[in-house]
């Protein structure tokens, strides 16, 4: 999908100050407000875009990053193929009412409630989020060349299935709480730029249940959560480096009580290839040539990410010439091109000799193409320069 420049929908400069930015999105976050347009999806759509804008805009670090990858640049900083900083629809309601306390000051933090039921205005829960959870995931350079899937045993907290994640017994023992008659929150009126509104505070005495527990669920003991090995299954895309993060929504630990779980983040780490250095999108590899086929040519083997390949080395291949391997190295996750295989040459003097080989040696001594004339040598030297300036 298209996603329209987030200056551009918010109707700002590109230099435009915090100040102006919060102000631009005020006015659409009052225009499009589900609350003055109820059911109508495409002021909702609005609403969301300037919101996901703003979220971006209105924080340096995101900013800054936007306007150097654009959306090119998905969250934790990992270049996300185009799926910008939210994936379509992944900025939701209650992410957007959760920046409200700090657009119009006030009680907004809370669940969306405005389109269902009826559409009359719901007093708004606290949505509570479980705790990240991190693992690293070692990977081989074949891995990371074609992209993996990963199937793992993950030691998480998860909602308690006998209360429901409600942490009362069956999920039923509870008597409504008095204090906010069940709302799980105190209403009071205040007058916003939407008019005069009601507003909510979390309930002091059921933290914003509404309820409160009569008899723990003996299961989690009134947590509502327990420990489970949880199998979650992601795709990591080719190209990752070492070091970089991944998110998984909501693959992480359940909150207390019910709510939406944490993330899992997948740290990637790589596991070093046996003969094939990493750099960049590129690989290396140390060819080391007998004398006779760097002087007479010949065809060598060398490993690539892939398998093994066949090298052509022309008569004459000097120790420290660069034979590259096209598009034989890593994808980049930012999906344009592919690196090489950079093969670096080297020659081996053999450290023994027998008798018969000495003799050759002795032979090849005296004849005159063994010996480097100046011209060779510059040709050569300068060549070689860049490794040792
Ligand atoms: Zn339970
Ligand atoms: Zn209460």
């Amino acid at each position: 999908m298209d996603k329209r420049d987030y200056y551009e929908v918010l109707g700002v400069s590109k230099t435009a100050t915090a100040d102006e930015i919060k102000k631009a999105y005020r006015k659409l976050a009052i225009k499009y407000h589900p609350d003055k347009n109820p059911g109508d999806k495409a002021a909702e759509e609005k609403f969301k875009e300037a919101a996901e804008a703003y979220d971006v805009l209105s924080n340096d670090e995101k900013r800054q990053k936007y306007d150097q990858f654009g959306h090119n640049m998905g969250p934790q900083g990992f270049p996300g193929g185009g799926g910008g900083f939210y994936s379509s629809g992944g900025f939701s309601m209650e992410d957007i009412f959760s920046q409200f306390g700090d657009i119009f000051g006030g009680h907004y933090s809370g669940q969306w409630g405005g389109a269902t039921g009826g559409g009359h205005r719901q007093a708004r829960r606290a949505v509570r989020k479980g705790s990240d959870l991190r693992i690293k995931v070692k990977l081989t350079l074949e891995e990371i060349a074609k992209g993996v899937s990963k199937t793992l045993k993950i030691p998480t907290m998860a909602k308690c299935e006998h209360c429901n994640g409600t942490g009362a017994k069956d999920g039923k023992a509870f008597t409504t709480c008095h204090t906010c008659n069940g709302t799980g929150s105190v209403l009071h009126t205040q007058n916003t730029i939407f008019g005069a509104m009601q507003s909510a505070a979390t309930c002091p005495d059921c933290q914003g249940e509404g309820k409160i527990i009569t008899e723990r669920c003996p299961y989690c003991n009134g947590e509502g959560v327990v420990r489970k090995e949880e199998t979650v299954s992601f795709d990591i895309p080719a190209g990752v480096q070492e070091g970089m993060t991944l998110t998984v929504k909501g693959k992480g630990n359940a909150p207390r009580h019910g709510g939406v779980n944490g993330d899992l983040l997948v740290v990637i780490e790589e596991v070093k290839h046996p003969e094939l250095i990493r750099d960049g999108n590129d690989v290396i590899y140390n060819l080391m040539l007998d004398i006779p086929t760097a002087a007479l040519g010949g065809s060598v083997e060398v490993p690539t990410i892939t398998g093994r390949a066949r090298l052509k080395i022309v008569p004459g291949t000097q120790p420290g010439k660069v034979l590259r391997l096209r598009g034989k190295g890593l994808p980049s996750t930012e999906g344009y091109g592919t690196g090489d295989e950079l093969v670096n040459v080297m020659v081996y003097i053999p450290e023994t000799l027998s008798d018969s080989e000495k003799a050759v040696m002795e032979q090849l001594r005296e004849s005159p193409n063994v010996k480097p004339t100046e011209g060779v040598k510059n040709r050569i030297f300068s060549k070689l320069r860049h490794i040792f300036e």
